[in-house]
């Protein structure tokens, strides 16, 4: 069956590792909406597969005549909406962006989908599916123990979170008012390849392999959960063909480490594979101010995705900062060019504001 999946932030760090994964399908029609903000980068999709016919639409879905253009045009049977503002630190020096285009640009695209959808056929309504991706963010934060379940109550700390939480309320409520069938993941911290060196993992590295300081945040003991983002692609996949409509799944990946033991992880890797004269990369590390309002843990319970859809991740934490290392290692074109125009590297979201 020929299947045209309209994906939105396909130039994104998770966009792009979807949209190249879809790429190897046959039968498939993948239309990519993206803003191309800071984040997004058309050369993160120019080592793709062709197999799947691909096009590219440069617009904000938050302009709705576009959207409906869109929508009219492609006639997708599937949404994949990943377009938002997406890093916290961001939030916290410039929210706006963040309830714009997380909150209202998700609004918008639920009406486009919704007036697209209502006129469909009752088969390909039946089929159709809009699946929302979220975070794990929008629970808020654990302590010590326990896990993040479908069933935690909203909790959203940050502009981010609390933006994608107003976002994920709107996808529920156009389920459940319009009848739209939508599905919400809610996932853990990414990493892997093209991820905009603005987040902890890739800004370490970089800054390791520049010799410059390699900055934690308070004590370094905030837990988060890490996925590889081949797996939360792979996941993501899994719950668009399986889930139920109007379901949440919880995708994470087991992997709980605090900031200091990443960081550390990634300095053992570089000390192994690009040993430095000056001894090794953990030197650099220097402990700075804290985030404002940072959340302690986050741990998910991705047992539900498991046992009612099949999924579960295949890539160690181990293994895949390794396979990260490497790719940052051997990709200098892709990131140097963001290091010395986009973004070199300087702290956001300090407590100026607070
Ligand atoms: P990203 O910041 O790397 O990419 C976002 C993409 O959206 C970019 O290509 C950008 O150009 C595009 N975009 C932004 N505003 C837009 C607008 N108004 N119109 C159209 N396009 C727009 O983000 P990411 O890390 O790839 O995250 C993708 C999604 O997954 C987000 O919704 C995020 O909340 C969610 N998520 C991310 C993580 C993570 O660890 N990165 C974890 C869980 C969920």
């Amino acid at each position: 069956m020929n299947m045209k999946i309209l994906v939105t932030g396909g130039c994104g760090f998770i966009g792009s590792a979807l949209v190249r994964q879809l790429s190897e399908l046959s039968n498939t029609q993948i239309c990519n909406v993206d803003a191309l903000t800071y984040a997004g980068r058309l050369d993160s999709l120019s080592n793709r597969s062709t197999r799947a016919e691909y096009s590219f639409q440069k617009c904000d879905i938050r302009n709705s005549l576009q959207m409906a253009r869109i929508f009219k045009e492609f006639e997708p049977s599937i949404v994949m909406h990943l377009a938002a503002e997406s890093h916290v630190d961001r939030s916290i020096d410039g929210p706006k962006d963040f309830i714009t285009t997380n909150v209202l640009g998700t609004y918008e695209l639920l009406q486009a989908a919704h007036d697209y959808w209502s006129v469909l056929r009752s088969e390909e309504q039946y089929r159709f599916r809009f699946h929302h991706i979220s975070t794990d963010e929008v629970y808020g934060s654990l302590g010590d123990a326990g896990l993040f379940t479908e069933d935690t109550p909203y909790d959203p700390r940050s502009p981010y979170s609390s933006s994608k939480a107003g976002s994920d309320h709107l996808v529920r409520a156009w389920h459940h008012t319009y009848g739209l069938p939508t599905i919400i993941t809610n996932c853990s911290n990414n990493y892997g390849p093209y991820q905009f060196p603005e987040k902890l993992i890739p800004l370490v590295i970089l800054n390791a392999l520049d010799r410059k300081p390699l900055p934690i945040y308070g004590k370094g003991d905030n837990v988060r959960d890490w996925l590889h983002v081949e797996d939360h692609v792979e996941a993501l996949w899994t719950t668009v063909q399986k889930g139920t409509p109007g379901e949440t799944y919880n995708i994470g990946g087991n992997e709980e480490r605090t900031n200091l033991e990443v960081v550390e992880t990634i300095c053992n890797v570089l000390d192994e594979v690009k040993p430095h004269s000056d001894g090794s990369y953990k030197n650099l590390i220097e402990f700075v101010s804290d985030r404002p309002g940072h959340d302690k843990r986050y741990a998910i319970d991705a047992s539900k995705i498991k046992s009612q859809l099949g999924w579960t991740p295949s890539i160690s934490f181990t293994n895949g900062i390794q396979r990260t290392v490497d790719w940052y290692l051997n990709n200098e074109w892709w990131w140097k060019p963001i290091r010395d125009i986009a973004y070199s590297g300087v702290r956001l979201g300090s407590t100026k504001n607070k």
